[in-house]
């Protein structure tokens, strides 16, 4: 695959570290061999993956002339705080759409991302009840600032199209391209799987460059089968814009909805379990809403024996940690 033809940003100079967890792995008996890769380390305010994504949405924004971003999320979106830090970098405005998924969970002067959207000059933040139309409240949005002279360009919840997902298709390759040098083989990869994007890109970059590797999706909201299809109509549509001839057979998506709990974004004992657990181990800062979550997935189907004993089992860790200071309760 030829992703230089695509125009970005370079916000991804150099690779993620990709390391072993021995103390973690040991402390789940030594079954398997886990490793993480490090996007929690990328570039961006309080790093996280969705620099990868908007490396690519931000960089069509330009192409299209744009000197606005308008972009939304949940109330603690870490998706909203890269984007917000990378219009500052840009120099240009930036405009929030926040849903309040969980009814009255939306705080002015709440913590985490929330505090860092003020921090950085969001331009403005509206917020919306849950299940709002985000594609409509942005576009009245973009709308009014028309009127105003500006050159809004949207970004879609998560950057997960085809623009941001082409990110991750980038990251699979890079995550090759290490294990190449440092001769190790992965046996199976466990991602969190939300807004989709970047369990699309994933697969899309595995199977793209023949890696035979398994990719498993853990679900921060959606049942199963729902999830299932909205990351494989984003993986063929992504597939398809990077010319790949081959259609991207529906059996390449597996996604776990077992770890979800109550809802999006609210904790369970394993989520506090997975973190903690990192923390205390291998001083790894996990969040509660995605990596916490999927770290707890991928506990539980060690526990179980899911994958074969001695595999080696790589984790991306998708960054999230400043929504940990929004949950300060759950952890004391
Ligand atoms: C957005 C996000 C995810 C999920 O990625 P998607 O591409 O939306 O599926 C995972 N972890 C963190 C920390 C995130 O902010």
């Amino acid at each position: 695959m030829n992703l230089t033809q695509f125009p970005r940003r370079n916000y991804v100079q150099d690779a993620t570290p990709l390391e072993a967890l021995p103390a973690f792995s040991k402390a789940l008996g030594n079954k398997v061999n886990i490793y993480i890769k490090r996007d929690d380390l990328l570039p961006g305010c309080a790093g996280g993956n969705k620099t990868r994504k908007l490396d690519f949405c931000i960089a069509d924004a330009i192409e299209n002339g744009a000197d606005t971003i308008i972009t939304c999320g949940a109330v603690q979106s870490n998706h909203c705080r890269l984007t917000l830090s990378w219009a500052v970098k840009e120099g240009m405005d930036c405009h929030l759409v926040l849903e309040e998924r969980v009814a009255g969970s939306y705080k002015k002067d709440g913590s985490g991302n929330n505090f860092l959207f003020n921090l950085m000059g969001v331009k403005s933040t509206s917020v919306v009840p849950g299940g709002s139309d985000m594609l409509g409240e942005m576009t009245k949005v973009a709308e009014q600032l028309k009127k105003e002279g500006k050159k809004p360009y949207i970004i879609p919840g998560g950057a997960s199209n085809a623009i941001g997902a082409t990110g991750y298709v980038a990251c699979a390759e890079e995550i090759m391209q290490q294990l190449f040098s440092i001769n190790l083989s992965i046996d199976h990869m466990v991602v969190p799987s939300g807004s989709a994007g970047t369990h699309a890109g994933i697969v899309v970059g595995m199977y793209g460059t023949n890696a035979g590797i398994p990719v498993s999706g853990i679900n921060v909201s959606r049942p199963k089968d729902v999830q299932e299809e909205i990351v494989h109509n984003l993986a063929m549509e992504t597939a398809q814009r990077l010319g790949m001839r081959e259609s991207l057979p529906k059996e390449q998506i597996t996604c776990f909805d077992g770890y979800v709990g109550p809802g999006y974004s609210l904790p369970t004992d394993s989520m506090t379990e997975a973190v903690q657990l990192l923390a205390r181990t291998e001083a790894i800062l996990l969040d509660p809403v995605y990596s916490g979550k999927a770290m707890a997935g991928l506990i539980d189907l060690v526990r179980n024996d899911y994958f074969a004993e001695g595999a080696n089992v790589l984790f991306l860790h998708t960054g999230g940690s400043p929504a940990l200071y929004a949950y300060l309760d759950t952890f004391q």
